[in-house]
């Protein structure tokens, strides 16, 4: 049985005392939900959120983003071991935004999943087609072009902290989500295609998160579906109470 994992995504949100406090409330609303649940500040905040959620909680402390090679002239960009230092332990990779507005390759999204797990961190790497592939029928070869290119230097034995998010670019953000049985469908393609690549005890090992404008209203009818072991959360990760609604529901999938 696979522990359902819940993330938040704080992109571009927050400030240092809405973050601090943000970060109190998700503490205070979540403590002792019995699944793994990690937040995703913006990077100046990392420390300070960390603080708080290292003062008794088990929440972890995301990153959603790294930069690849350890140090040097890379301006503007953070390292793995940077983040390390200030508490982290679980990085996003290829979030559909640094793919279609920052313009990362797959074989960008590739080089950054493998220096994370090389730093001993967990990894969700991100992946999801755009309204218009799906419209043309290429969602299952977008997520398997997605995947071969993200785990290409990944081994098997890494995979065990690794976590995939499937994450229609269509639904990030929009208020649409993909129904409970389109969003499953993905899901079981994408395990089958880890099975493909690592054998089926990694497939069914391998936590698959939905993201896409969940919500306490959608959570528990996509979080029942089999293949669904958690989402990835945006919008909704910004109220605690909301957030907490959705890990609760994600808890109670699997009895
Ligand atoms: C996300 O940022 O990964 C995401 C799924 O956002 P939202 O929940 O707002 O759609």
């Amino acid at each position: 049985m696979r522990t359902p994992f819940v993330g938040g995504n704080w992109k571009m949100n927050t400030d240092r005392g809405s973050g601090t406090a943000l970060a109190r409330s998700v503490c205070d609303t979540v403590a002792g939900s019995g699944i793994d649940v990690a937040v995703f500040p913006p990077f100046p905040y990392l420390s300070g959120v960390g603080e708080v959620l290292s003062g008794g909680s088990d929440i972890k402390l995301g990153a959603q983003d790294c930069w690849h090679q350890p140090d040097g002239a890379f301006t503007g960009e953070v390292s793995l071991t940077q983040l390390i230092d200030c508490g982290v332990s679980v990085v996003l990779t290829g979030h559909s935004e640094r793919r279609h507005v920052i313009g990362e390759s797959d074989e960008l999204v590739g080089l950054k999943t493998a220096a994370v797990l090389d730093a001993g961190l967990g990894c969700i790497l991100c992946v999801g087609e755009t309204l218009e592939q799906r419209e043309g029928g290429e969602t299952d070869a977008v997520n398997e072009r997605q995947i071969r290119g993200g785990l290409a230097g990944v081994s098997r034995d890494q995979m065990a902290r690794l976590t995939v998010a499937y994450e229609p670019v269509w639904a990030i953000g929009t208020g649409r989500t993909a129904t409970p049985t389109d969003a499953q469908d993905a899901h079981a393609k994408i395990r089958a295609l880890l099975a493909d690549l690592y054998g089926d005890g990694v497939a069914g090992a391998t936590r698959i998160q939905y993201g896409g404008s969940v919500k306490p209203s959608n959570a528990a009818e996509l979080m029942a579906q089999p293949d669904i072991d958690g989402g990835l959360i945006g919008g909704a990760s910004l109220k605690a109470d909301d957030f907490a609604a959705i890990i609760k529901a994600a808890a109670e999938s699997r009895g």
